[in-house]
């Protein structure tokens, strides 16, 4: 790993094994390992790596509706999106980050509880 490399650059490059559900050129998605929901899917980009919310720029506008879509696209596809699902970023400690690879959350197939503190 490089000084800039996380757990998720080693899942693009399948040097560690993921259930890999979603690709295509920019995003990557695949099942989180510990489900809080019974679909648990992260999308995350390939060839970018920022590490938190915070460090957006206003380039990266075309690669984060990427990930939405992606999330978007998925949801339709596995047929779950008439129901209702939700997406999340967490972003730095307050938000219980862990992995410093921004990665869009899509929790469905079940009704989510509300969020807050
Ligand atoms: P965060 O807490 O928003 O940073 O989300 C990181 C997510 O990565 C957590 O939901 C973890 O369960 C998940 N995760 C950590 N390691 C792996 C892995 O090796 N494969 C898939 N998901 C992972």
């Amino acid at each position: 790993m490089t000084e800039n490399d996380t757990l998720f650059g080693k899942i693009i490059r399948r040097e560690i094994p993921a259930t890999i559900v979603y690709e295509d050129e920019h995003v990557l998605g695949f099942k989180d390992i510990a489900p809080q929901a019974p679909v648990h899917i992260l999308f995350i980009p390939k060839q970018v790596l920022i590490p938190t919310l915070d460090d957006l720029q206003p380039e990266h506008a075309e690669l984060v509706g990427r990930l939405v879509l992606a999330a978007a696209h998925y949801a339709r596809e596995q047929g779950f999106a008439e129901d209702g699902y939700r997406v999340v970023m967490n972003c730095r400690e307050h938000a219980g980050q862990t992995v410093f690879h921004i990665h869009l959350h899509l929790l469905a197939g079940t009704q989510l509880g509300r969020f807050g503190a």
